[in-house]
């Protein structure tokens, strides 16, 4: 059986004709993402705009290049990402659009509009089918679901939980809406923080299960049952005094499972209309969803491109792990190139499981050919 193609532009350049944005555009050519566009196709382009506070999110201007040469094969382009979990700057559609606009995700940049695929509250999204081990559906962002195309543009870097984010993080998470986001990160309902709950009640209004109760104590804060609650997550949300969080209980190859369950829903239905771009560029330890950016650990690579997300996310962490690490930043070890770049900043957490799961379930495959881009031929072909 062949194995996917994954194409690779180094981020070297000395001339324009090297530029990465030239190279967006060959790979855009050499993954063949036109031949996936009709004309008047609705294209989702799904990116991570960063919570406010990080530096280290997809620059707009590279996007922007995705953006032209959609709209060039006859495609209607739109940006999309997905209201969070937890509370912070994109929590919802207004916060999040402001966020997005604040970091340079405007039209006059970008050249498409900006969408929260999952609607001013993190309500709209479309249960889609699965044959899962944890999930029969999942859900999926609205505008995700509907649109034609997706095209996953993906930062590449480290994270606490799964150990690395790209296209797999960004198709799971990225894509799915609070309540989905919630049945991945824990079978544990959310619980309240007692020294924060102010007594408000607001939690109890959004509670459609009914499980948030106050004891006739006074002064007593707020409890969820969890015999009632499903984990919808809608309390975290409302609470004004940030007093309920998340509980991140689950054990965390079984939090890359259930992603690797939401990626193949986001994907599902899409067969030949999904492409994922990761950059592996500005390699931070953690994810675009803190509130800052540390410095990179490996110098920048380049861009890979492919239909398939596994092999995508496998050839970006080659690439990483090929690298010298970069004394002086987060990585505590592993500065030799080949050593794991990954398992030594987030030891608690093995990324490769994740990667097995999703090769388990179909999603994609590790094994790939990596072909590279950016050669004289294509050069002159793009001049
Ligand atoms: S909304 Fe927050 S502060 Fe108000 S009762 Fe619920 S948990 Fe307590
Ligand atoms: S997660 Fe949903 S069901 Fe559970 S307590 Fe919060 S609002 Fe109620």
């Amino acid at each position: 059986m062949s194995v996917p193609t994954v194409y690779y532009a180094s981020g070297r350049a000395r001339s324009h004709h090297e530029s990465l944005l030239k190279k967006i555009g060959l790979l855009f050519d050499r993954a063949a993402v036109a031949k996936m566009i009709q004309p008047g196709d609705l294209v989702a382009i799904k990116l991570h705009f960063g919570e406010r506070g990080t530096t280290a999110f997809l620059n707009p201007v590279l996007v922007r290049q995705v953006v032209q040469k959609v709209r060039r094969a006859g495609g209607k382009p739109f940006l999309c990402d997905s209201n969070t979990l937890y509370t912070g700057g994109r929590t919802n559609a207004v916060d999040h659009l402001e966020t997005a606009l604040q970091h340079g995700f405007s039209y006059a940049t970008v050249e498409a509009p900006v969408i929260i695929m999952d609607g001013l509250r993190g309500r709209g999204s479309h249960d889609v089918k699965i044959a899962g081990h944890h999930f029969d559906s999942v859900q999926i962002g609205a505008a995700v679901v509907e649109a034609d195309v997706l095209i996953v543009l993906s930062h590449v870097k480290g994270h606490a939980m799964t150990g690395y984010g790209g296209a797999i993080k960004n198709l799971s998470m990225g894509c799915s809406n609070r309540a989905g986001k919630q049945r991945m990160h824990s079978a544990v309902k959310p619980a309240i923080k007692a020294e924060r709950c102010r007594r408000c009640g607001v939690c109890v209004k959004w509670c459609a299960a009914g499980a948030i109760v106050f004891s006739a104590e006074k002064e007593a804060a707020a409890r969820i049952d969890p015999e009632k609650c499903t984990g919808c997550g809608e309390c975290i949300i409302s609470c004004p005094h940030k007093a309920v969080k998340v509980q991140w209980a689950t054990d965390l190859p079984e939090l890359g499972e259930r992603m690797v369950e939401f990626a193949c829903g986001a994907v599902a239905g899409k067969e030949d209309a999904v492409v994922c771009f990761n950059f592996v560029l500005d390699v931070v330890p953690d994810c675009d969803c803190n509130s800052w950016s540390d410095l990179p650990v490996v110098p920048d690579c380049g861009i890979v491109v492919s239909t398939d997300p596994v092999a995508a996310d496998q050839a970006a962490i080659d690439l990483i792990n090929a690298q010298s690490g970069i004394v002086g930043s987060a990585l505590p070890g592993a500065f030799e190139p080949g050593e794991d770049k990954f398992c030594a900043l987030h030891p608690k957490t093995d990324y490769r499981l994740q990667l097995a799961y999703a090769e388990e379930m179909g999603l994609g495959r590790r094994r790939y050919e990596l072909v590279t881009v950016g050669a004289k031929k294509d050069k002159e072909e793009n001049d």
